[in-house]
């Protein structure tokens, strides 16, 4: 949920000029206990699972201890929240411990989300929920073995202390078990990072960001003044194309893609309220406060990355002489992501390569899917058992949500279909081949909001190992898992997305 952005709703927010970051060590929780942990991301920083079982690795990630070497500090940021800029907002529960290089020479920095106050907590308490933890941590692994670049995530670990959140529908707070999340990424630094200093007028201060990131996250880059910088707007423009292609691939919804939320690096940064599309449905949000707009609904996400990324070049532009090498920035996104959105429907549908016809192809399935109300992640895992010489629908059957949706669209999915093999037949893929390559573009699991709902529901009584066993499950989206049949079907009637406030997506 976003805070107001707006300092006449609340109390006024200590503005911190003229620098990127204040120092802050995180507070002390009552009892932290870890709850689940990433291997994949305890092995890359070469932490054995005996580190991670230690009551020190809990204490530690809990907030209550620090390690040698570590300088914590929160990062000072702004952002456009909505469209509007909304001033100063940094980590306001958010507390980075220091960088990790690892055996590899990979340098990681640990950050803690939910480790108390910070100068940038606003009148807000720089805690985090067990429900939100949950579902920042299990979505950070699920996206990463989804092949999305994204932030990750190393452990979670419960408090043992209570956070009272307002938000509730009897109109009572409500006391909920407290987390903290630790997330890894090689950078943490975000749009907004360089939009607060512009914005102050503080070239001095936005230059030397600008270098420093340029130095520490992008040091294959060569050159130096504008043409450095241009070529690492570009890249920054690529690298963000290439992301929200992937996000589109696999039906990610982010929510609250606020230039605050926007990584630098082009990862997939600030898990909130999240989700994904189950039927496919280009308009769908699981942001309760956008309902209304629907400005980061699904389908909007190319054109609003597209935005952030003119205001990430207008706070840029006191660097360049001239606006000619920020407009080919942009414009290199519109060309990476339209080759990469070909690339997406290239290999969802099992072609060899994305010709102009198939664009054309690609949209009517959309419009299906849309009308006839389908499951996205069904439905294309699925076509790759239609038979290119006999296409039936019976593979896809299953992804159907409305009964007499199913019959009444029928005919034109049957029409589809004709078009489709006769397409299919039009390459030189054996049926085998053009599996696997489907196969490897459409996951068999997502991380259904239902399913994230019902570890939640376990872990808020106690009982962990939901989430540990869903983590398990994603960790191979692409396979077939036997006897996980059941993290692999339609959203239940029970977890359709209400009218007004979703119980699935809220995030606090
Ligand atoms: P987000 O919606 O997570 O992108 O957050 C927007 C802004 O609100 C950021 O500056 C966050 O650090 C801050 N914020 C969100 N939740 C809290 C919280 N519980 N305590 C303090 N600051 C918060
Ligand atoms: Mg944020
Ligand atoms: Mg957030």
């Amino acid at each position: 949920r976003e805070l107001p952005a707006d300092p006449e709703s609340g109390p006024r927010i200590r503005q911190v000029p003229g620098a990127a970051y204040s120092r802050v060590d995180p507070t002390p929780v009552a009892a932290p206990r870890l709850l689940a942990h990433s291997t994949e991301m305890a092995t890359r920083l070469g932490l054995s699972e005996a580190d991670v079982a230690s009551p020190q690795f809990a204490q530690v990630f809990g907030g209550n201890a620090l390690l040698p070497g570590m300088a914590p500090y929160a990062a000072n940021y702004g952002g456009h929240q909505f469209g509007h800029w909304a001033g100063q907002l940094g980590d306001g529960r958010a507390i980075t411990l220091g960088e990790a290089i690892n055996a590899a020479g990979e340098r990681w920095e640990l950050q803690l989300k939910g480790a108390g106050p910070t100068p940038y907590s606003r009148s807000a308490d720089g805690r985090a929920v067990l429900r939100s933890s949950i579902r920042e941590f299990l979505c950070s692994e699920a996206m990463h073995h989804l092949g999305v670049p994204t932030t990750r995530a190393l452990s979670l670990v419960g408090t043992g202390d209570a956070v009272v959140r307002d938000m509730f529908y009897d109109g009572h707070p409500k006391e909920e078990p407290g987390a903290i999340v630790c997330r890894v990424a090689p950078s943490f630094i975000r749009f907004g990072n360089f939009e607060l200093p512009a914005s102050r007028g503080e070239i001095g201060l936005l230059r030397q960001l600008v270098d420093f990131c340029i130095r520490r996250d992008f040091p294959h880059l060569r050159g130096e003044g504008e043409a450095l910088y241009a070529a690492w707007f570009a890249e920054v423009c690529e690298r963000t194309a290439v992301m929200i292609a992937h996000w589109m691939r696999v039906g990610f919804v982010h929510g609250v893609m606020n230039t605050d939320n926007m990584s630098i690096l082009g990862l997939t940064i600030d898990y909130g309220p999240y989700g994904w599309v189950d039927n496919f449905d280009p308009d769908w949000t699981p942001n309760t406060t956008d309902r209304q707009h629907r400005r980061y609904r699904f389908g909007q996400q190319p054109q609003v990355a597209y935005w952030n990324l003119g205001r990430l070049a207008g706070t840029l532009s006191p660097l360049f002489d001239g606006v000619e090498a920020l407009q080919a920035g942009l414009q290199h996104y519109v060309d990476v992501y339209t080759a990469a959105d070909r690339d997406n429907t290239a290999r969802k549908l099992g072609l060899a390569q994305c010709g102009d016809e198939d664009v054309g192809l690609m949209q009517a399935l959309q419009d299906l899917l849309t009308s006839a109300e389908v499951d996205m992640t069904l439905f294309f895992r699925g076509l790759a058992d239609v038979d290119p010489q006999a296409p039936t629908l019976q593979a896809i059957q299953p992804a159907f949500y409305d009964e007499g949706k199913r019959v009444d669209s029928e005919p034109q999915f049957n029409e589809w279909l004709s078009r489709y093999a006769a397409r299919v037949r039009a390459d030189a893929f054996d049926r085998g081949e053009r599996r696997a390559r489907m196969h490897a573009a459409n996951p068999r699991y997502v991380l259904r909001n239902y399913l994230a709902q019902q570890a939640i529901g376990r872990a808020e009584q106690g009982d962990a190992s939901g989430v540990v066993e869903l983590l398990d499950v994603m960790r191979r989206p692409y396979d077939e898992q036997p006897g996980r049949e059941a993290f692999a079907q339609r959203r239940p009637d029970w977890a359709r997305d209400r009218a007004g406030c979703s119980m699935l997506s809220c995030s606090s």
